[in-house]
């Protein structure tokens, strides 16, 4: 997925999804999205295809926040792959009907110097960090860390995803009042 690529997915006022553009099919195999594949997801619900409680109530709220807004709401997130960081940007624009555009738009890739493998289960629970699903960084010892930072036995690393105290007063101060 180059940076040039956009990603479109657009949603009733349910929040189904009635269309998808751009380089979807692309974006979707690249993050093992097999199963989300354009033609797979029409008519489903969005927050259906978004892993964890915590990260489907923030989008969520993304979504109510962009319907009260006149303006766009652009929230940057990090969808890393193995081998990169991927610094994206989600832009949740309102449209007629209590519809919402959502386009995703990669800004920048950075390699990693060592490439990192998550599973969400698998390892005994004792052995999981908390990984934020928005920045993708690691909990670890009280403090969130870059997970190219992260001095980790091996890979894969499990983790259960939840949304950092960061990414969420980003949200709070995106969004318009209620
Ligand atoms: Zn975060």
């Amino acid at each position: 997925m180059s940076a040039s690529d956009e990603v479109y997915c657009r949603l009733d006022k349910r929040n189904r999804i009635v269309g998808v553009g751009g380089a979807w099919d692309r974006f979707a195999l690249a993050n093992d999205g097999g199963a989300v594949t354009a033609a797979r997801v029409l008519g489903t619900d969005f927050l259906s295809h978004v892993s964890g409680e915590a990260t489907r109530s923030l989008l969520d709220r993304v979504l109510r926040g962009a319907r009260r807004s006149s303006a766009p709401v652009v929230l940057p997130f990090r969808c890393d792959s193995p081998e990169c960081e991927r610094h994206m940007e989600m832009t949740v624009q309102a449209e007629p009907a209590s519809g919402i555009l959502l386009a995703y738009r990669v800004l920048r890739v950075v390699p990693l110097p060592v490439p990192l493998r998550f599973v969400g289960s698998g390892l005994p629970r004792g052995r999981m960090l908390f990984r934020c699903s928005t920045c993708n960084r690691l909990l670890r010892d009280g403090r969130w860390h870059e997970p190219s930072s992260v001095d980790v036995p091996a890979t894969p690393i499990a983790v259960s995803y939840g949304v950092c105290h960061d990414c969420r007063d980003t949200v709070e101060r995106l969004l318009p009042a209620a």
